[in-house]
């Protein structure tokens, strides 16, 4: 069986086919600048990239050319679009309404038009790829997995922010949390890594990429996460500042006479590891200002990075009452043993030592922490794509039983 994984943004496309037999990726590509001058797809299949270069005037021609390309005799993988068992669409933001994956049918349609004023920029793009979808692909059973369900399971005490109570009832206002597939999936891998149950474990899930959010997961459910009613909160991010006294949006906007756009531009893309270095938004660019260019304020973006993160650990600790597992993931988690090492030093009161050998590692799982570590650290690559598939293959197992 294959299913093909669509995560749509509002002007570029990522997908994946994979082969469900034995989690294989079989083709995986990126529709970039759709209804932009330049617009191209890239697909990669057994390392062979092919590249089209053309107007793609909108996310019903992205897919059409998604569909040529998986199919072509040269640079394809499928000969026949009956291949494709199903599709499983990301879909950003499923407000309380979906805890769960569903197969998607013209009453979910609605339920996630309802979910759009919580995700403006994101679900419209996720339901443009849903509607070219079911328009050139109309007898495939299509998903929806969304970034919010995983942390349905939160209480109540966790997701209710101590505003007014009638800004949650009337607009909905609460903590919703993200990159739910992310921290379901490397909590499930460390659980497998662990020789453990997951039902009988308290994990720390840390997703460092451009976007970061750390998740608490006691017994396998989420139970506390970073990020809140918008992926702003939590850890400072690439350009995002994460948690701030939010007196200081006021204060600028009236200090500096800002509309509400700009207070967000500033808050969303000019903030975190670029709006302190000056340097960059990409870790790698700021590291090597550190460290080969003595960039002060580049070693004080790290410095603010790694303590935000490391006082969420220890914050996320004290919900559970223990933490069995720290697991990091995503661009940075995945990639720079010394922010994980940075994150763990001072850890020690916990019980969670790393060890620097075993730390220097990348592209692969593995368990970082010394011998006599209380609490395993561990290094695991995410797989969002997967859970969307396996979702996606759940779903149709179950209507067809
Ligand atoms: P997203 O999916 O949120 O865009 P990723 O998970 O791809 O982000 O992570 C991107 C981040 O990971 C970037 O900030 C990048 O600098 C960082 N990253 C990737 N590889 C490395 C590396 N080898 N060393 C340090 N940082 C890295």
């Amino acid at each position: 069986m294959k299913v093909l994984v669509i995560n749509c943004g509002s002007s570029s496309l990522k997908y994946r086919l994979i082969n469900m037999d034995n989690d294989e990726s079989l083709a995986q590509g990126l529709v970039e600048r759709i209804a932009l001058d330049g617009s191209s797809l890239t697909q990669s299949v057994n390392g062979k990239q092919y590249i089209i270069k053309e107007l793609i005037k909108d996310h019903k021609d992205a897919i059409r050319l998604i569909i040529e390309a998986l199919l072509d005799v040269k640079y394809g993988i499928i000969k026949d679009l009956s291949e494709i068992s199903a599709v499983g669409h990301r879909v950003v933001h499923g407000g309380e309404k979906y805890a769960k994956s569903v197969i998607i049918n013209e009453e979910v349609m609605k339920g996630l038009e309802e979910c759009v004023k919580l995700a403006p920029l994101h679900n419209p793009a996720n339901m443009d790829g849903i509607n070219a979808c079911s328009i050139l692909m109309p007898d495939t059973t299509m998903a929806a997995v969304f970034d919010t369900a995983f942390h349905q399971t939160m209480p109540e005490f966790a997701y209710i922010y101590p505003l007014p109570y009638k800004l949650y009832t009337e607009l909905g206002i609460r903590k919703y949390g993200f990159h739910g597939m992310s921290h379901e999936f490397v909590s499930a891998r460390a659980a497998e890594i662990m020789g453990k149950d997951i039902k009988k474990l308290k994990l720390i899930t840390c997703h460092l990429g451009n976007g970061a959010s750390i998740c608490a997961i006691k017994n396998g459910e989420s139970v506390e996460t970073s990020m809140g009613f918008t992926p702003l909160e939590g850890v400072a991010m690439g350009t995002r500042c994460g948690s701030i006294d939010p007196a200081i949006l006021t204060y600028i906007m009236k200090e500096l006479n800002l509309t509400i756009e700009q207070a967000s531009d500033i808050m969303n893309r000019k903030s975190g590891i670029l709006g302190v270095s000056g340097v960059s938004s990409d870790f790698r660019d700021v590291e090597v200002a550190a460290m080969k260019d003595k960039n002060k304020r580049a070693q004080l973006a790290i410095d603010i990075f790694c303590y935000k993160v490391k006082t969420f650990i220890g914050a996320y600790s004290a919900a559970m009452g223990g933490v069995d597992g720290i697991i990091f993931t995503a661009g940075l988690g995945e990639n720079s043993p010394r922010t994980r090492a940075k994150i763990c030093n001072g850890l020690g009161f916990l019980g969670a030592f790393i060890d620097n050998i075993k730390n220097n590692v990348t592209g692969k799982d593995a368990e970082i922490s010394t011998d006599n570590s209380r609490i395993k650290i561990l290094v695991i690559q995410t797989n969002e794509e997967l859970v969307i598939a396996r979702d996606t293959i759940k779903l149709i197992n179950k209507n067809y039983c």
